[in-house]
């Protein structure tokens, strides 16, 4: 039995909204960009009455879960993965899951 202590690998993607701002995705769970400094970025969940959020370093790498944890489950059926940059470049893009790594 492996420990899974030292493999957390969440997988992070990040979704263009159609306001062409970035989304944050996680296990199925979606966060908005709060607030960030220069090494580090929050984003919170975009569920309203929940106050989960997740730290990324300015790499987009995932640092930590912040304390709260999610008061709901995962919304997958939301994601539509698309791995077609040109669409989204064309603004025609809506929902499309940009995976980066
Ligand atoms: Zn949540």
């Amino acid at each position: 039995m492996p420990s899974s202590d030292a493999d957390q690998t969440s997988t992070i993607s990040f979704l263009i909204s159609n306001k062409k701002t970035r989304l944050l995705v996680i296990d199925g769970y979606i966060y908005q960009q709060n607030k960030s400094t220069a090494k580090v970025s929050y984003w919170l969940c975009e569920i309203e009455l929940c106050n989960a959020g997740v730290y990324l370093n300015s790499d987009d790498q995932f640092l930590k879960y912040a304390e709260n944890p999610h008061t709901h489950i995962p919304v997958p059926e939301r994601l539509e993965i698309s791995q077609d940059v040109d669409k989204y470049l064309e603004g025609v893009g809506v929902g499309s899951l940009l995976l980066i790594y």
